[in-house]
């Protein structure tokens, strides 16, 4: 079990397992955020308190809420809107450095980016 917490510890996870590999996403909304998602299921994640101390942006086709503290600003998770998906993702900047420190780093390289991509 693993912990992960906003900067000012409204929002605080408790994770099962330290992920293993975290994704740096180049889509318009996770490069603005500088999120390292951590995917789980939501079965795996317990989130205190489990409502209220985030709010809530969508966008485009409104199937993934993006929870950010209301207190402190971090972005601290993602979730399906549909909740019978077996799908979510903790941002990884939440955890303490030396789990991150241990998971491998995946890049996903936005529209045009490709080419780059070493
Ligand atoms: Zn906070």
């Amino acid at each position: 079990m693993i912990q992960a917490s906003c900067h000012c510890g409204a929002v605080h996870m408790q994770i099962e397992t330290p992920p293993e590999t975290v994704t740096d996403c180049a889509c318009s909304i996770c490069r603005r955020k500088g999120a390292l998602w951590a995917y789980y299921s939501p079965k795996q994640v317990r989130i205190a308190p489990p409502s209220g101390a985030t709010f809530i942006y969508m966008w485009g086709d409104k199937e993934i809420e993006f929870h950010t503290c209301k207190t402190c600003g971090c972005t601290t998770h993602w979730a399906a809107v549909d909740k019978t998906l077996d799908r979510m993702a903790v941002n990884a900047r939440l955890m303490e450095p030396q789990v991150l420190a241990r998971a491998s780093v995946r890049k996903i390289l936005g529209p045009g980016l490709a080419r780059s991509f070493p």
